[in-house]
Formats: C-alpha cells, structure tokens, sequence
C-alpha cells in the first residue's frame, strides 16, 4: 500500500493507490480469514452437535434413573457452579435432604499445604451444607497436590476420608516406586493429568470401596461435568454404573450408579439454577474466575495467572518457584510469570480478594430477595480442568 498527499482547495488529501505486491497479500489475508472463519463455524457446528446429542443422551438417562430408590447421593461438591448446579437440581426433584451427603475432596490435603487451592473453598463448601441442611465429609490424598508432586523415589501416600464414625485411611503401602517432581501436564488423559486422577476421581472411588455403609445398598454419585466445557467432557455418558460398582460381586456387593445431571446443561441454565435459588457462589467468581477449582489451575488463561499474581502473591511465587526448581513448565515454553506477564488481571475489589483467600466463609449462603447479582466471571474464560 503506498499513498500520496496533495493539496487541494488548502486540504491535504490522502490517495491510497496499490501495488500488486498488496493485492496479492491482501487475497492471501482474507482467504486466511475466510478459513478461520470457516472452522470457527465447523467447531460451533460440532459443538451444538455435540450438545444435542447430549440433550438426547440426557433425556434417555432421566428416564431410567429411579431417585427414590437409592439410599445414599452422593455429591462431588468442588463448589464449583456445576457441583452447586447438581446439589439444586437434586433439591428441584424433591430429593430428600437426608439422602444427599456432599463430597469435597481437599486437592492442598489437610497437612499444611495451600499450594493450589482457594483458602475460601473448604469453608464455603461447609456454609452451603449447613444452609441446606445436608452432610458433608471431607476426603484427601495424605499431602494433597504438593505432596504428590514432590515424589522422589517415593510410593503414593495414602487416602483419608471423612465417614460418619471419623477419619478412616486406606492404601499408601504400595510397593511401587516412583517420582514425579513435575507438574500434572494440561491434557485431557488422566494418566498425565495426575491431578484430576489422584486428588479427586481415585478419592472418591477410594472413600466408597472402603465404608462397609455402601454395601448391600443403592447408592447415587452425582457429578457435575458438562458437555459445553470440552469435547472430552461431552464424551461423557449422563448415567452409568459408578467405577465402584459391584453389583454382581461375589463378596460386599454394592450398587453404585454415576448420574451427571447437568451434563446437557448450559452455563446459562447453570447460573439460571444458582439465581432461582438466590445462593452465593463462590468468591473467585467474583474476581473473575469462570470456571472455579484450583486457583492456581494448571489450565489458567493468561489472565488468570495475571490475577492470581494480584490477589494470592505468595501462593503464585510459590508455583513459580516449583516451575524454576524441577526446570520443567506447566505450559510448555512458558512460565507462569511469562504467562502472567502476558495477561491482565481482572478489575478486582479488594473486599472479593479477601473473601476468596480467607480461611473463613462468612457470607450469606442465600442471598436476601433481589440482591442476588450474576458474578462478573460468568460466561467469561472457560479455561479449565477438560
Ligand atoms: S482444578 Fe486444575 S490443577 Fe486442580 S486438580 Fe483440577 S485440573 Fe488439576
């Protein structure tokens, strides 16, 4: 593009003239655009795809489910919208309180470690329970995340988990040996993404093996994934035989089903649900956070690695420092400061930073009629566990 300025009538006037060099680069931008477009609209299309099939999926598995008949319903409660979504839901279908038990399983542990998670969420988990009247048992790889991830020639440690006569332990005399002393890599195969494997789903399957109360009764585990969050997720079936059942087991036979009830859902229908019942969700999404588990997820946008470096300064060095310490990334060819420098922290007030990093949840569960507001990282990054 070249230009040429002359006067005329005491203006100066601009005349963009162009050359062929610039034809030929502006055809190859627009079919460069014409493509992006064209698979932006393929990804939609396989996504409304994916979720209609997931509707479809949904509606089969509502009709086979039989609430009634399970004795216990377990909630894997993160509180996270999703797991606050199923807790409601259940509540909508005239589910018994004293059916539903809430599931939190600690990913920092309970042995000193506030490496990855909101300090707020173990006690904001204990308000929505006591709010709704359910229970809620605690449940933790021995160490959490931290102590997983500095294995050095060492076995896994061991399971502990909340169960209505105290705390019981299972498993951390393996034989085998190994070390990890990197973090979890960002995939969507557990067997890399340790975390989601070690800290939640083998927790949980863990807790129920080993509480003879499963045994010989119906049991309901609820999860919250969802279609919309990644391609992986809409893999998902809505309803399943738990990974613990034993139906047909010789020895402690257990029923155990897994029913993903928002599966099909929106985030619209999801925040809709936390509306309807005017509850307060979780101070990080207020910051600005859409997607709420680890703060310090290893799936965190740019933006949130900037606005963790804001609002948890000690707990984002300290990741940094990990990174620098085992030479290794969580994203490959970046840094944590590398990708915090990159983004912009989220327009945060100082009294949400205080509540998502307090140890206490002191706010109101349910909010006074009218005052509920849509938090400002709904519908925002949904960057996020896949
Ligand atoms: S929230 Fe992120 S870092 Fe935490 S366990 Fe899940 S995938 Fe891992």
């Amino acid at each position: 593009m070249f230009r040429i300025l002359f006067e005329c009538t005491g203006l100066w006037v601009v005349y963009h003239g162009m050359t062929s060099m610039d034809a030929k680069a502006e055809k190859r931008a627009a079919a460069k655009a014409a493509k992006a477009a064209a698979s932006a609209a393929a990804k939609l299309a396989k996504k409304a795809a994916a979720m209609a099939a997931a509707r479809v999926a949904a509606d089969a598995a509502i009709a086979q489910i039989d609430l009634a008949s399970y004795d216990v319903i377990v909630v894997a409660f993160s509180g996270g919208k999703d797991s606050l979504a199923c807790l409601l839901h259940l509540l909508d279908l005239g589910v018994s309180r004293d059916r539903i038990e809430l599931w939190h399983h600690d990913v920092d542990g309970r042995e000193g470690s506030s490496l990855m998670d909101w300090r707020c969420t173990r006690d904001y988990c204990r308000a929505i329970a006591e709010a709704f009247g359910v229970k809620l048992y605690y449940s933790w790889k021995c160490g959490g995340f931290e102590g997983e991830m500095l294995r050095d020639g060492t076995a896994t440690d061991r399971t502990a988990f909340e169960t209505p006569e105290g705390i019981r332990y299972s498993g951390g005399d393996s034989p085998k040996r190994s070390t990890r002393r990197q973090f979890p890599q960002m995939a969507a195969d557990l067997k890399v993404r340790w975390c989601s494997a070690y800290l939640k789903v083998d927790v949980c399957a863990t807790a129920i093996r080993n509480q003879a109360r499963f045994a010989g009764r119906r049991t309901l585990v609820v999860t919250g994934e969802r279609a919309e969050e990644s391609p992986n997720r809409a893999k998902y079936l809505p309803f399943e035989p738990y990974r613990e059942d034993n139906r047909d087991g010789r020895r402690a036979r257990r029923l155990v089903d897994q029913w993903r009830p928002v599966h099909a859902w929106t985030e619209q229908q999801v925040w809709a649900v936390i509306e309807r019942h005017s509850v307060n969700p979780h101070p990080a999404y207020r910051l600005g956070w859409s997607r709420v588990s680890c703060a310090a997820c290893i799936f965190g946008s740019v933006d949130q690695w900037a606005s963790l470096r804001a609002v948890s300064p000690a707990q984002f060095d300290r990741v940094a420092s990990y990174e620098g310490e085992f030479g290794k990334t969580i994203k490959r060819h970046l840094t944590v400061v590398q990708q915090a420098d990159q983004g912009r922290a989220y327009a945060m007030s100082q009294a949400d930073a205080v509540a998502a990093t307090s140890e206490r949840f002191d706010e109101p569960v349910v909010l006074p009629a009218g005052s509920w507001r849509l938090p400002a990282g709904a519908y925002g990054d949904s960057c996020g566990p896949s």
